[in-house]
């Protein structure tokens, strides 16, 4: 036997038992973000490079050392993208959908970044995204997050997370901000992990994100973000808080929350849970009011978040939230004895689908004993199963079995349909 291929580290198949639940979560969010008028935008998984680059930034840890990039045929720098804000921007502003107008979008697909896989962090993962376009008030912040409540209330979560909200101004404030963290934090360099030296000179901010102890330490007495915000930006986020008070959406404000994406400004905000260890934002996002210019376009106020698929599935394994509704299940089975019950058992399965119901209607295949089938409809979880032999085409009617029960009754042929339809309603 020849050596098998396997899968590619921290890249997971999203087996049959685990897909019904991916299809419920797809399903409400889509429910969700469509109800509140978001259209979907599909864009391709391949980008050039530049456009993370230029999108994500430089010194991100993302373009830093995570990136997937590879040269095509003809030599250019193509990335697997790590994100979908970038290659959204990219994608409605190409097609002229962005400036002066509003634009409500959502996205949903694999996303690739090369990390340490853990548990809820992989190479391939997947994100549903949501960006609005074209708004600069607070306004927009606030429908997005009531928006992802909502969708929590939903899925059963709501009480399982938590909302950190936080303002990083404006660009101009981040920067005097940025001067004197770096001034203090200096004076201390040889203290700081190695990480936060780099980012010294690179990334200030992230310095902030750091999980080390003896940086932690050091910070405590920073200079703190909060005293530079500018009065623009402190208008909006008094705004915002307003209304998430006033439709009772709880938030916690972390003054040490910053994102680790450069295009932030203003408003950024995280879902935390405290069921999945070290991995615990669920859904992530902020005001990019800068994004689009940045990337060649005409300056358009854009706010957004991405969820982590992979990470709410785990959230809804971990607490038992799928719903039974949501599995797949077998409703009938049919076990056929001879070619011409064989025969009548596809007129039978096909007359089951026509009626309203959108039952699951398995046809055992390839024959079989009497008993080797019925041990089949056992195993399929099917709630009743149809027996057609000779005898009973030659009356016209099938067995149908209970299989809660055991109960057998005959039926016509032609009544199964709202025999069952009785049975489901009871
Ligand atoms: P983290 O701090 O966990 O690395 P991040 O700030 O890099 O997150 P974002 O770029 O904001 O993450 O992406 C939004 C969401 O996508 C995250 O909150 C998380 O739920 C999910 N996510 C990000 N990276 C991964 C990954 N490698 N595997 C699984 N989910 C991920
Ligand atoms: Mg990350």
């Amino acid at each position: 036997m020849s050596r098998k291929v396997q899968a590619i580290r921290g890249m997971n198949d999203i087996l049959p038992g685990q897909s019904s639940i991916w299809q419920y979560l797809e399903r409400t969010v889509a429910d969700v973000v469509q109800g509140y008028g978001y259209q979907q935008i599909r864009f391709p998984v391949v980008e050039s490079t530049d456009l993370f680059k230029r999108g994500v930034g430089e010194s991100t840890d993302i373009v830093e050392k995570e990136m997937y990039t590879f040269n095509d045929r003809n030599g250019e720098s193509l990335t697997l993208r790590p994100e979908g804000t970038a290659s959204c921007v990219r994608a409605a502003d190409q097609a002229g959908l962005l400036f002066n107008q509003v634009q409500r979008l959502w996205y949903t697909g694999p996303m690739f970044r090369y990390e340490r896989p853990q548990k809820g962090r992989y190479r391939q993962f997947h994100q549903i995204g949501v960006e609005a376009f074209g708004m600069a008030t607070p306004d927009i912040d606030a429908e997005l997050i009531i928006l992802t409540a909502r969708l929590w209330k939903k899925l059963g979560l709501l009480e399982h997370v938590e909302l950190q909200l936080n303002t990083i101004g404006l660009a101009s404030s981040r920067d005097l901000f940025k001067a004197a963290l770096v001034a203090y934090l200096s004076e201390f360099k040889d203290q700081l992990d190695t990480d936060s030296q780099r980012r010294l000179d690179t990334n200030p901010l992230r310095i902030l994100d750091s999980k080390d102890a003896s940086t932690q330490r050091i910070l405590e007495n920073a200079p703190s973000l909060e005293d530079f915000i500018d009065e623009e930006s402190q208008v909006h986020f008094d705004r915002l808080k307003q209304i998430l008070e006033e439709n009772n959406v709880p938030f916690t404000v972390n003054n040490g929350l910053v994102r680790g994406l450069d295009y932030y400004g203003k408003t950024v905000f995280e879902w935390v849970t405290t069921h999945l260890g070290a991995q615990a934002t669920v859904c992530a996002g902020g005001r990019y009011d800068g994004l689009v210019e940045q990337l060649g376009g005409r300056s358009t106020p854009g706010v957004g978040f991405a969820m982590g698929v992979e990470r709410l599935i785990l959230l809804l394994d971990e607490l038992d939230l799928v719903p039974e509704s949501a599995q797949a299940r077998v409703d009938v089975f049919i076990v056929s004895l001879g070619d011409a019950p064989e025969l009548a058992s596809f007129k039978l399965a096909e007359q089951l689908k026509d009626n309203e119901n959108d039952w699951t209607v398995l046809r055992q295949c390839g024959g079989g004993s009497f008993k080797n089938q019925m041990k089949k409809a056992d195993k399929s979880g099917a709630r009743f199963t149809l027996i057609l032999g000779e005898d009973e085409l030659s009356k016209g009617v099938c067995q149908i079995k209970d299989m809660s029960t055991g109960m057998q009754t005959e039926c016509g042929l032609d009544l199964v349909s709202n025999y069952l339809t009785q049975e489901f309603k009871k």
